[in-house]
């Protein structure tokens, strides 16, 4: 059956001399893998699209029995260029796609999730907002579409408010309070401004996001504190390789 759908391209692997196995974020049927045969030879058109980040339309030959599907055509919708003249912003695009390629099974259709990523490598892209603030927006909202939402407001474990900030160790995957928290070599204190901010990225919609007030060492706060969460939530994530990469920028 000949089908179409709206993607994102989160990652391309060589396959044989001339073709390609494409994974893809799409809105129709979520991850999706794709095998472009001949896509590598000079004559190939379709080369440009299968850059990570890209947001494409694909046309494509489906099996119900196979999880490789096979590549007709496609065409560009957005290659938010404005990524490659900037390090920080094409790494944090990378992280993006790496993240939800690790968050997310094959073919499970989300809708919201293909949104809020096709809109963060678009505000990522443009500018508008510094590019921390648009990563950790996306990353928060991801966790949330997810099911995994951070509870900043409570302990879990004696539900009282954590306005002293709160802990996470390698035995806690939600936030506890100072009282709870059982302190661990691993464990991370999160202060009072730094949930806060994370709050305040769970209730703002895009268009009223602006830059946090937090210091040098918050925001390194946060950063670990997502990475902490993430990797208790999504296993796989501990192996991406882009966070390597992150970490210099970042650490
Ligand atoms: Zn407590």
């Amino acid at each position: 059956m000949i089908k179409k759908a709206e993607a994102v391209v989160l990652k391309t692997l060589n396959h044989g001399d001339t073709s390609k196995i494409i994974t893809l974020y799409s809105r129709e049927v979520g991850r999706l893998k794709l095998i472009a045969k001949g896509v590598r030879s000079p004559k190939s058109k379709a080369m440009g699209l299968f850059q990570p980040t890209r947001h494409i339309q694909v046309i494509y030959y489906s099996k119900a029995t196979s999880d490789l599907q096979l590549f007709k055509s496609g065409e560009l919708i957005n290659g938010f260029f404005g990524l490659e003249e900037d390090f920080d912003r094409l790494t944090l695009a990378q992280v993006m796609v790496e993240l939800m390629d690790r968050s997310v099974e094959d073919e499970e259709s989300h809708p919201h999730l293909f949104q809020l990523l096709v809109n963060s490598l678009s505000r990522l892209s443009n500018r508008e907002i510094t590019s921390a603030e648009a990563y950790w927006y996306y990353h928060t909202h991801l966790l949330r579409e997810l099911g995994f939402r951070p509870h900043v407001g409570h302990c879990s474990i004696c539900r009282e408010a954590l306005e002293e900030g709160a802990s996470l160790g390698p035995g806690s995957p939600q936030l506890e309070c100072v009282k709870c928290h059982q302190p661990g070599h691993d464990s991370i204190h999160v202060s009072g401004e730094v949930l806060l901010a994370v709050q305040n990225l769970l209730d703002t919609n895009w268009d009223d996001l602006e830059k946090t007030t937090l210091n040098a060492r918050e925001r390194r706060t946060l950063w670990d504190f997502l990475w902490q969460f993430t990797f208790h939530h999504i296993e796989s994530s501990r192996g991406m390789k882009s966070l390597k990469v992150l970490r210099q920028l970042y650490g």
